[in-house]
């Protein structure tokens, strides 16, 4: 499973795991853009890569504005070429009670992690399609498939995108892109570090794995079905979750 010469776009690649995705890429010989809301962000992600003789470039971005993205990706064309790979993996949690959950954290939280990726998906597709080439991972979650108290906007922004990489990989098929989503379970990062001790110990004991994930565990899932080996795949979803939705 190769990616030499091929450019491969990470959204949300400056810690977690965008960034064990890009380092994974880049060790398979691809050229990797990072894309993060800050340029420092990014390019700590470039400095590990380039630290292991990889091929990386930093992109400050905004996934939820589109014009950005529009830019972003002719940067992209620009400096490295056409991607092969998209990567939607940026995204927030703004989690709280629904009597609670105030219309900028619905909208926000909905607005990064959905729109953001439609907006990536859009932008990315006319040069994958010139090419007769591509492949788009989404990066769902298990609590868009089972839905969470206090994760109302989280778990629906999840759940849309099962419908948009569906619908992607519909439209896009006969042009030799795929389009599949990675659902991860409990992953230990940033975004995971503040909940409660309870919940994490809950997880432990009901995984069948026995620990929480890390993101080396979900890196490879995404490079497989971003691999050429996995063209027959597309419209799926492949949980990572240890077991824990059994
Ligand atoms: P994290 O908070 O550590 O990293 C999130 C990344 O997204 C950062 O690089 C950040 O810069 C970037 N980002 C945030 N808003 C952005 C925006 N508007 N534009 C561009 N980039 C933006 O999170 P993580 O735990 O590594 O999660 C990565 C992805 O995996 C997310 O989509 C998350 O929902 C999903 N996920 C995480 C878990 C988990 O347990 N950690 C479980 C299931 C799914």
């Amino acid at each position: 499973m190769s990616f030499e010469g091929k450019v491969v776009v990470v959204t949300g690649a400056s810690r977690g795991i965008g960034r064990e995705i890009a380092l994974a890429f880049a060790r398979k010989g691809a050229t990797v853009a990072c894309v993060a809301t800050s340029e420092a962000g990014a390019s700590g992600s470039v400095q590990a890569i380039e630290a292991e003789a990889g091929k990386a470039k930093a992109y400050a971005c905004d996934v939820s504005d589109s014009t950005a993205v529009d830019a972003l990706f002719n940067r992209i064309q620009a400096d490295l070429g056409t991607p092969a790979v998209l990567v939607n993996n940026a995204g927030i949690n703004r989690d709280t009670l629904l009597m609670r959950m105030k219309d900028d954290d619905w909208d926000r939280v909905i607005d990064v992690n959905l729109k953001g990726s439609f907006n990536c998906i859009r932008a990315v597709t006319r040069g994958m399609m010139k090419a007769r080439y591509g492949r788009i991972v989404n990066i769902s979650s298990v609590v868009g498939q089972t839905g969470a108290a206090g994760q109302a906007n989280y778990a629906a922004s999840k759940a849309g995108l099962f419908g948009l990489t569906m619908s992607v990989a519909k439209e896009l098929g006969s042009r030799g892109i795929t389009c599949n989503a990675v659902a991860p379970g409990f992953i230990e990062t940033d975004m995971t570090e503040t909940l409660p001790a309870e919940m994490r110990e809950s997880v432990i004991k009901t995984a069948p794995a026995g620990r929480l994930g890390l993101p080396g565990d979900i890196a490879p899932a995404v490079v497989f079905l971003a691999s050429e080996e996995a063209g027959y795949i597309t419209g799926q979803t492949l949980t990572v979750d240890g077991g824990l939705t059994l």
